[in-house]
This record gives structure tokens, C-alpha cells and sequence, in this order.
């Protein structure tokens, strides 16, 4: 994990497929096939990620912005964890997602992944068991 002052954690390709692995699991969605891969600033637009979902087929594609281009100006460090677990939350809650873009529904359930990520990242860092081992 490397540290920068914009970049609260950040991993490589390999440490962030052990983690969707290991959150995957925690989630309870092992039956979907995701794919999560580090991507430059520019396929972003300005966002920390991004997902595109099939939940028919449960199949899903994770974007994650490599630290390389997070913002000088930002408010907040960028946690790549944080963002992992928030697109991952967006699969586990596909059947909620709203209808129209940028409606109550959708705004509602993006505030609310944004806080469950966080919370559940931080929860893990302070050492509490994960599924895996409490199962
Ligand atoms: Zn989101």
C-alpha cells in the first residue's frame, strides 16, 4: 500500500483482485463474474470509478482510478479500497437501482453506498473478523 497526501490507499492490480476476491466474499456475491481494472484519469471523466453491470448474467466491470491521476485540489484522499467496496455495493444493490438517472432513488442509493463503503473499510481496518473468518 502507498501513501501520498491525495491518496489515502492505494494498491496494485494484483492486491486490488485479492481484495474484490476477499470483498466479493464479504458481500455475499460470488456468483457474479467481475472484472476490476486500474484505469487512467481520462476514461473517468473525474471520478474515483466507475461500474457497468449485467445483473441478468450478474456479470459486472470495475474501473478504478489509478493514483497516478487523483486531483491535487480534491477534498478528500482518494482510498481506492473505499472505491472498490462502493462499486462492488452497486452490484450487490442492482435490483434497487433506480430507473431514471440522477432520480431520487438513484441519488439516495449513492449517498448511501458512499457511506456503507467507508464504513465498511473502516470497520475492516480496525481488525474486526471478516466472513471468511467468522463463517
Ligand atoms: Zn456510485
Amino acid at each position: 500500500m502507498k501513501r501520498q497526501r491525495q491518496v489515502a490507499a492505494a494498491f496494485s492490480q494484483n492486491e486490488i483482485d485479492e481484495l474484490a476476491r476477499q470483498w466479493q466474499r464479504e458481500l455475499k456475491i460470488m456468483d457474479w463474474q467481475i472484472g476490476v481494472r486500474i484505469v487512467r484519469g481520462k476514461r473517468l471523466g473525474g471520478d474515483d470509478g466507475g461500474v457497468n453491470f449485467e445483473e441478468k448474467r450478474r456479470e459486472a466491470f470495475i474501473m478504478l482510478l489509478d493514483p497516478r491521476d487523483v486531483a491535487k485540489d480534491r477534498m478528500t484522499p482518494y482510498d481506492m479500497e473505499v472505491t472498490l467496496v462502493h462499486e462492488l455495493l452497486h452490484c450487490a444493490l442492482a435490483c434497487f437501482t433506480g430507473k431514471v438517472l440522477g432520480g431520487h432513488e438513484d441519488i439516495t442509493q449513492e449517498q448511501q453506498i458512499h457511506t456503507m463503503s467507508q464504513t465498511l473499510v473502516r470497520l475492516r481496518r480496525a481488525g474486526l473478523p471478516t466472513a471468511e473468518a467468522a463463517a
